[in-house]
């Protein structure tokens, strides 16, 4: 149990990385200040309320709920009593401009039976594949996810060196579509696993085959959406914060960390205002923590993850035939991603994401509407006034344009919504919001195989009691991971103390 303390922390950002990280120090005794530039705290777990419907910002799924429960249970508390959360069934409805449409359910045999009927023979081509990837799962998130990363060491450390044997099973030398097309016939079902890869911003045809165990965690462990919509998930974390006793400061920008002697000692406020303290945790992105906010000279990330344009837009209702989430392929996949490699992508043929978190819970939505959160990938190429001053933005006045176009494809799928009002979020959005590097969704980007050793540690490693979280750090994006991070941060504080 706790020790008392009279240290200070300063966590710069209220995301959800900050939020978790706040938490467990603040119930171990550690006085915590967080400080969030926005007015409210969450990142990128947001949500806009515009025409009687609220519309989420960045995440509308929940998966790994374990690790939730996890934040919750190391300071005696039920995630239940903050946060309710639902299975979503179908987890995902998947259709192709063919007229082809496939259900992936909440529970796995279920999952088996729908691929079985889709496409015979496939059926056990997935429970192959399925199997497969919890191996790996279950080999690697101890490493890789669950402990604090030592790179390359890990393969020398005792505790891994059952490992070693099962190495192979990682195809670490084949991509996550190599590893994926070994498996399936069905160029659909092959689109549909390749798809997971965007789920930390990476292109399937680049990464490695290790994200497999990305489709594992969220059909093994199912999909999930909080009561009330995702910000349900930050309200439940500011009560537990602000019980232990946590002070949260929104609309605080902080514009640098101070350091003595190669150890952050407190961080000074946009407004000039100083605040000394033992340890800065930051849960901006590494990049500009350490370039802006340190002052480093630093080289920007060749490959960033992927960034997105997101409408928000109040439909009327209607009978669309679509889930609560849906996607609707390119159909030709490859290209997709060969274009945002190459953007300023704004493409009538990319593969469409829609959430309508109306259908988990009607007061998302006001009466005869629905909520539509549409998502395409798109290239981080985003500015923001802060990160690249004077910069000229691919972006600017195309958000007519980015709507047309993906009207466009959804009439191919046989959809008209009638729009009643909208908003386009673009990479630009994201930079100047978040102050996410470019506008990438979770910092440098995992197409490579040596991308997961080379991601920032908890632990700065050229500065003392600096400390970082989120998605742009170890284990990387997600809600899961990134609280995570928190946990694994706050740990390591109250180890080294
Ligand atoms: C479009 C989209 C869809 C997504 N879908 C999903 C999904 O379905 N499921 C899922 O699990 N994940 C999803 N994610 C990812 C998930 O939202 C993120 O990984 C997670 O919320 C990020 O948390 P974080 O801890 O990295 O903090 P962030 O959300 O990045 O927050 C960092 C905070 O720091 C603040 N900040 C930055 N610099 C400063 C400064 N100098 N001073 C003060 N404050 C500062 C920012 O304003 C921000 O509030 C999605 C993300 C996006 C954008």
């Amino acid at each position: 149990m706790s020790l008392t303390t009279d240290q200070r922390i300063c966590v710069v950002g209220g995301g959800i990385g900050g939020l978790v990280a706040s938490i467990q120090l603040a119930h171990v005794g550690y006085r915590v200040d967080v400080f969030e530039q926005s007015d409210r705290v969450g990142g990128k777990c947001s949500s806009t309320t515009f025409d009687g419907c609220t519309f989420e910002t960045g995440p509308t799924l929940v998966t790994m709920p374990f690790v939730l429960d996890e934040v919750f249970r190391r300071v005696g508390k039920r995630r239940e009593d903050y946060i309710v959360l639902r299975p979503v069934n179908p987890a995902c409805q998947y259709r192709w401009s063919d007229g082809s449409r496939l259900d992936i359910p909440f529970a796995l045999e279920d999952v088996i039976k729908n691929i079985e009927q889709f496409a015979p023979g496939e059926g056990a081509h997935a429970r192959a594949y399925l199997e497969h990837a919890k191996d790996v799962y279950e080999m690697t998130k101890d490493v890789f996810i669950f402990s604090p990363f030592d790179g390359f060491l890990e393969f020398i450390k005792p505790r891994n060196m059952g490992m070693l044997p099962k190495l192979h099973k990682l195809r670490f030398a084949s991509t996550l579509h190599k590893h994926n097309a070994s498996y399936f016939r069905d160029q659909r079902l092959l689109q549909l696993f390749d798809r997971f890869a965007t789920y930390n911003g990476s292109n399937p045809y680049k990464a490695p085959a290790t994200l497999m165990v990305i489709p594992w965690v969220e059909i093994g462990f199912g999909a999930w959406y909080p009561e009330g919509g995702m910000y349900s998930i930050i309200d439940g974390l500011v009560r537990l914060a602000t019980e232990l006793g946590v002070s949260i400061h929104t609309g605080r920008r902080v514009g640098s960390i101070t350091t003595a002697r190669k150890k952050a000692n407190g961080i000074v406020l946009e407004d000039g205002e100083r605040v000394e303290c033992d340890h800065v945790i930051s849960n901006a992105d590494v990049f500009v923590t350490r370039k802006h906010l340190l002052g480093l000279n630093v080289t920007e990330p060749k490959d960033l993850s992927c960034s997105g344009l997101v409408i928000q837009a109040s439909v009327d209702q209607a009978d669309y035939g679509l889930a609560h989430h849906s996607i609707l392929f390119a159909d030709d996949y490859r290209r997709e991603f060969a274009a945002i490699d190459h953007g300023p992508h704004n493409d009538a043929s990319a593969t469409v994401y829609i959430s309508r978190s109306v259908a988990a819970d009607t007061r998302l939505a006001g009466a005869e509407r629905e909520n539509w959160f549409i998502l395409i990938n798109a290239p981080a190429n985003g500015v923001s006034d802060l990160l690249n001053p004077g910069e000229h933005s691919k972006w600017k006045g195309q958000e007519q344009s980015v709507l047309d176009k993906v009207l466009e494809r959804l009439d191919t799928f046989g959809l008209q919504p009638s729009i009643r009002q909208y908003q386009v979020r673009t990479p630009d959005t994201m930079a100047q919001e978040w102050s996410s590097y470019r506008g990438a969704l979770y910092g440098a980007s995992s197409n490579s195989p040596l991308s997961a050793f080379l991601r920032p540690r908890q632990k700065s490693q050229d500065i003392g009691n600096l400390w970082y979280v989120g998605g742009s750090a170890h284990p990387g994006g997600g809600i899961p991971l990134v609280a995570t991070s928190g946990l694994l941060a706050a740990s390591l504080i109250e180890q080294q103390r």
